[in-house]
């Protein structure tokens, strides 16, 4: 059975694939229809369903790594906030560094004053 039903042009892809309101209704479909529909997936089986943000549906996919059962707009956000946290931790870093060189620099003010405090 070729699957006609439900099917939209996915901004996110570029190209028409099956859309589904509930997970449960992408996975009950691949369940019944999986072995048949084999196109959907770039022929490959679908073994799961991810929730597309640009169709605001779940589509079907033949991979079932974490990674390929997000939608693209989905990996592209979870890429950019590993960025920006990578950002942030540069960021931190660079204060931790500075504040060393400035308590280094306390450090030795305070040893000179004590030097001239005892002589
Ligand atoms: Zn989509």
């Amino acid at each position: 059975m070729k699957p006609t039903k439900n099917r939209v042009y996915c901004p996110d892809c570029g190209r028409t694939k099956m859309l589904f309101e509930e997970e449960k209704k992408a996975l009950n479909f691949i369940k019944f229809n999986a072995d048949s529909m084999t196109e959907e997936c770039n022929g490959k089986v679908p073994t799961c369903a991810y929730f597309c943000m640009a169709c605001a549906g779940w589509h079907l996919t033949s991979s079932d790594t974490a990674m390929a059962c997000k939608s693209p707009t989905e990996r592209i956000l979870e890429c950019h906030e590993r960025q920006k946290a990578a950002a942030t931790r540069n960021k931190i870093n660079d204060v931790i560094t500075r504040t060393h060189v400035k308590l280094s620099k306390t450090d030795e003010y305070i040893r000179n004053i004590d030097i001239l405090a005892d002589s």
